[in-house]
């Protein structure tokens, strides 16, 4: 246990008051924003610090506070904010009470024994570092998938769920209920981590700070398809008590595994405090080698009876604590400096270091943010540096270790020029980075303008840097523009290009024509309007015409946009060459205009393949546009790849007879409609089942 200073009772109110502040807000910026900007460790010092205040001045513990509520990954404002329905939990989704002390979980050890006053066992478990989620399966189909939420309402992330690769959509075998829940982690595997990132570094969009942050970024994204790239896995450790019969926590999961369901295989049975810390001591090295985070041990009292018996506390169960491990840090040489330039000419310091191990990865490089961010550090050239990656965050510099510092080691100097053009480098006002103004000629800039465009998310054109680099190099390219006007025997100078690669580039220019126009606007590249800012701006203006034609006043009016936002987009159709740039766009046949007879609705059907049957409350031709206005396909007979045959009334028999045959679902147009009508939120059946339970 910390000891804190004795105050008096004024000066613990007003302590109190503070921490609670601070720990809702950090609380908001890591399960809403996921952007942390304190580490996991300095959190929970200070919410055990507000615990003790609050154990020890009762008459100041309110009902609000932190250590009485789960943090909400929820947005605040209209229920549909984050445009997923709400879903009531049928049980809480409770958080765990934790510690970074052997010495606590034997007092839990303790506790437990005293209470149950006879023997049990343990299961220790990896705790591991993504985001919850609550599945249900109905009739051995998965029917729903909630995140945490607030512990009591969560977000209905079910179309999500199902493009994660380890999450059955049937069970297997036998013996499942009815209707059940499950709870887990989604994870993002450190992989598909690293990826994300790099491509989000080429995009210039902020990175995540961690797996965890990116699992639940990832989990909460509008699009399934994108959700089904990000490469996220699924690991489940909790069935709530009553739902299924078993005597035991672990016979519970043993059971889930037979029915197909991700559990993972690391946890074991503890008799003893010994055997406890042994399992610790064993996963304090070896989760290094894990493919995913990992941020601490699970312990519960594995008999399900005892669990009942120990009960909750209004944020976690008595029956389990969890062990964190605390952020490893490392202390290596700085060798270098490199200031690297963005597409956007923005200019950032990267240290590179005398690699050093540091959670399973070898640590090269670390970003410095920015001048003042170098200067706040007191960094001097060739200086050693703690180098954190707290809670797996990506490497960050924390401190420098003055005491290693060479005699005469200066301050490093920010260059006064672009280190790739050589123009001076200017600091726009409110700006914390400094930029290279010559967006025209800065080759760096260059190159970066035309790889954002092609990427993927922009206009997909099968183009890397490689590819880039040449194209600049033998003078072919120098803006999006000039892309279109390649012919193929210029792009038979590229090195090893033959007839078959250029026609392969010249046709995935031709099929990029087709891009709608969000995406095109935001392969323009304008500073601050990345994938989602450009949607926006797409659908709520329409047009390119109107988006130039837009006073700031009706910009602002967009949600999400902000002052930042709106100058930059004033600024970027100030400039005479991104006018001609998108005028040479528009002679290219690229959209610029969202396309309102073939308007997308929701994704909420996408990969879907449906086949009709049946009259319905509307037009057979209209039931299909919708269909496919909400992302799916249409197909006129069943098949092994039909998802659901959509019954309305008096359907086709032969096409039913066909259906159950193949085990393809059968839905009619009620269920249809609350399959698309995303933002409807509604309420779990059996809602008598109260019994609160964990995770
Ligand atoms: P938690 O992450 O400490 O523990 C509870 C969660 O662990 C459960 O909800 C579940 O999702 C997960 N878990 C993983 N493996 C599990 C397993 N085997 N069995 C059961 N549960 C398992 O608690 P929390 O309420 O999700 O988050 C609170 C923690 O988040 C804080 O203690 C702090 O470390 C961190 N946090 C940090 C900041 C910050 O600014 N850095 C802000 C808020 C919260």
């Amino acid at each position: 246990m910390c000891v804190y200073v004795i105050m008096d009772y004024t000066e613990a109110k007003h302590r109190i008051e503070e921490l609670k502040a601070v720990l809702w807000e950090n609380s908001r910026k890591y399960y809403v924003e996921n952007a942390p900007t304190m580490s996991d460790y300095e959190y929970d010092q200070l919410m055990h610090e507000l615990e003790a205040l609050e154990a020890q001045y009762p008459e100041y513990a309110t009902e609000d506070s932190p250590t009485r509520r789960v943090g909400s990954d929820l947005e605040e404002g209209s229920a549909d904010s984050a445009g997923f329905a709400k879903v009531p939990h049928r049980y809480p989704m409770l958080s765990l009470a934790n510690t970074y002390s052997i010495g606590e979980v034997e007092e839990f050890a303790q506790r437990a024994a005293k209470t149950l006053d006879t023997s049990f066992t343990y299961s220790c478990e990896l705790k591991f570092d993504g985001t919850a989620i609550c599945l249900t399966y109905r009739n051995g189909v998965l029917f729903r998938a909630l995140t945490r939420g607030d512990g009591v309402v969560g977000d209905d992330v079910t179309r999500n769920a199902l493009r994660i690769a380890n999450i059955p959509e049937k069970l297997k075998g036998t013996g499942w209920p009815r209707e059940f829940e499950i709870r887990g982690e989604i994870l993002m595997p450190y992989e598909s981590f690293d990826q994300l990132n790099h491509e989000r570094e080429v995009n210039e969009e902020p990175l995540f700070a961690n797996p965890r942050n990116a699992a639940s970024g990832s989990l909460k994204l509008q699009d399934p398809e994108e959700v089904g790239r990000r490469g996220l896995m699924c690991t489940l450790y909790h069935i709530p008590t009553g739902q299924v019969d078993f005597p035991t926590h672990d016979d519970a999961l043993k059971a889930a595994q037979s029915w197909g369901l991700p559990v993972s295989d690391e946890r074991r049975i503890c008799h003893n405090i010994e055997e406890i810390e042994a399992y610790i001591a064993h996963w304090d090295t070896a989760r290094k080698e894990l493919p995913y985070a990992t941020d601490g041990i699970v312990i519960k009292i594995n008999e399900m009876a005892y669990q009942q018996q120990l009960g909750y506390t209004a944020k976690s169960p008595r029956w389990a604590v969890a062990y964190k491990f605390k952020a490893e840090q490392a202390c290596t040489p700085v060798l270098s400096i490199d200031y690297q330039v963005g597409r956007t000419g923005a200019v950032t310091p990267v240290a590179n270091l005398e690699p050093v191990l540091l959670s399973g990865t070898m640590v090269k490089r670390a970003t410095l943010v920015n001048e003042d961010q170098m200067r706040s550090l007191d960094l001097h050239e060739g200086d050693w540096v703690y180098v954190e990656k707290g809670g797996e965050i990506i490497p960050k510099i924390t401190a420098v270790e003055p005491s290693k510092r060479a005699p005469g080691a200066v301050p490093p100097v920010f260059p006064a020029n672009c280190p790739d053009c050589g123009t001076p480098l200017v600091k726009p006002e409110g700006e914390a980075r400094w930029f290279c103004p010559n967006s025209a000629g800065c080759p760096t800039q260059i190159k970066g303008r035309i790889l954002h465009f092609v990427s993927r998310k922009a206009m997909n054109v099968l183009c890397g840097e490689a590819t880039v680099e040449q194209l600049y190099n033998l003078q072919l390219v120098r803006t999006p523009a000039d892309l279109y006007t390649l012919r193929e025997y210029q792009l038979l100078q590229l090195e090893g290009w033959k007839e078959r690669s250029a026609r392969r580039f010249l046709q995935s220019l031709a099929d990029s024509r087709k891009v709608p126009f969000e995406r095109v606007l935001f392969a323009l590249g304008l500073r601050y309007v990345g994938e989602t800012t450009a949607r926006d701006l797409a659908r709520h203006f329409g047009s390119i015409e109107a988006l130039q034609a837009a006073t700031r006043e009706e910009l602002l009016a967009v949600p999400e946009v902000g002052e930042v936002i709106a100058d930059s987009v004033l600024a970027w159709f100030r400039s005479e060459e991104n006018l001609r740039e998108v005028e040479r766009l528009k002679g290219a046949g690229l959209q610029f205009a969202i396309d309102s007879g073939k308007q997308q609705l929701s994704n909420a059907l996408e990969g879907k393949t449906i086949v009709i049957s049946g009259n319905f409350s509307i037009s057979r031709d209209d039931m299909k546009a919708l269909i496919e206005a909400h992302g799916g396909k249409n197909s006129s007979s069943v098949s092994g790849k039909t998802t659901y045959l959509l019954a309305g009334i008096k359907p086709g028999p032969e096409k039913v007879k066909k259906a159950q045959e193949l085990g393809v679902e059968i839905i009619d147009e009620q269920e249809f409609r609350e399959m698309i009508g995303a933002f409807v939120a509604s309420a779990p059946q059996d809602d008598n089942i109260t019994e609160p339970t964990l995770f």
